[in-house]
């Protein structure tokens, strides 16, 4: 399926524009990154691709004129899984330790290492999140670039942004904020911050 191509290519491209772009705004630095870059090359090179062995099976897609429902219900449905993968590689610390903490070197986070961590949490967390609702909805070609598109640079600035925002605080304190986009999760189980 040509789609898998469309979209990992306008993730990997946004990914480093959005990057460039903020790690030379906040002069967050290239050249001691070097093994961030290499982690999240790796993470979109080498274990991205193993979802595009689920694309063999993408439903027929509804026409594009459903994004009115489709995008709300692929936002939230987002939250609701990254939430509970994020939360559950926090309250286990053996996940917690072996896995998730890579991610958490960082504090406060910047730009280039919104996707740096560990390459079963680059599946289990990052990838079944924004994926996976696209099946479900049944989403077209349009409507799955569109959110390739808002991921690909949300987890950039999410975690580019220095001087705070919902995800900097999650870098900071641990407890709080582990959904995405609205925080719809937090607010309901009272972990927003
Ligand atoms: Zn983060
Ligand atoms: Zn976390």
């Amino acid at each position: 399926m040509d789609m898998i191509y469309y979209l990992f290519f306008t993730h990997v491209v946004l990914y480093w524009a959005t990057s460039l772009f903020y790690m030379n705004k906040y002069k967050q630095g290239v050249t001691g990154n070097g093994y961030v870059i290499k982690n999240v090359l790796i993470n979109q090179f080498l274990v991205t691709p193993l979802y595009w062995l689920a694309f063999q099976f993408y439903p027929e897609p509804l026409p594009w004129k459903h994004v009115i429902w489709q995008l709300p219900a692929i936002i939230v449905l987002t939250d609701v899984v990254f939430y509970v993968f994020h939360r559950l590689f926090h309250w286990n610390k053996t996940l917690y330790n072996n896995i998730h903490k890579q991610h958490h070197e960082f504090d406060p986070p910047i730009a280039c290492a919104g996707l740096y961590c560990h390459p079963i949490e680059h599946l289990c967390v990052n990838l079944s999140s924004t994926v996976f609702p696209m099946f479900i909805v049944k989403a077209s070609l349009p409507v799955a670039l569109l959110w390739t598109i808002i991921p690909s640079i949300n987890v950039v600035v999410s975690h580019s942004n220095i001087h705070g925002g919902a995800h900097t605080t999650h870098h900071k304190y641990l407890t709080c904020n582990y959904g995405v986009g609205g925080l719809l999760m937090d607010r309901m189980l009272n972990t927003f911050r």
